[in-house]
């Protein structure tokens, strides 16, 4: 009995590439370097043909894999001014203070 979910596991750790899932639709995807020159030069990043975009050097959500978003509470609450971060997916459970 041959495990292919094991096997193609054991494959990209072999050929030392990696992957990332796209947090819209789910493919499976090959972490690219960024070639231009540029602040961003030399980052991790997967594109998708769906347009999903995910920064492999940032935070990413554990349950759909897209970089967190970092934001300040605007509203005047007692929490106003603190930073947190979240899935923009707004998965359950995904949501942080950054203090
Ligand atoms: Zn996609
Ligand atoms: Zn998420």
């Amino acid at each position: 009995m041959i495990d292919f979910a094991d096997m193609k596991k054991e494959l990209e750790r072999l050929s030392g590439i990696e992957y990332h899932s796209c947090p819209d639709c789910g493919k499976h995807l090959r972490v690219q370097k960024v070639k231009k020159e540029s602040r961003n030069f030399g980052r991790p990043f997967v594109a998708c043909g769906c347009g999903g975009f995910v920064w492999c050097d940032l935070p990413t959500c554990k349950s759909c894999g897209a970089n967190y978003l970092t934001a300040t509470v605007k509203k005047p609450t007692a929490n106003q001014g603190r930073k947190f971060r979240a899935c923009p997916r707004q998965c359950k459970g995904e949501f942080r203070w950054v203090d």
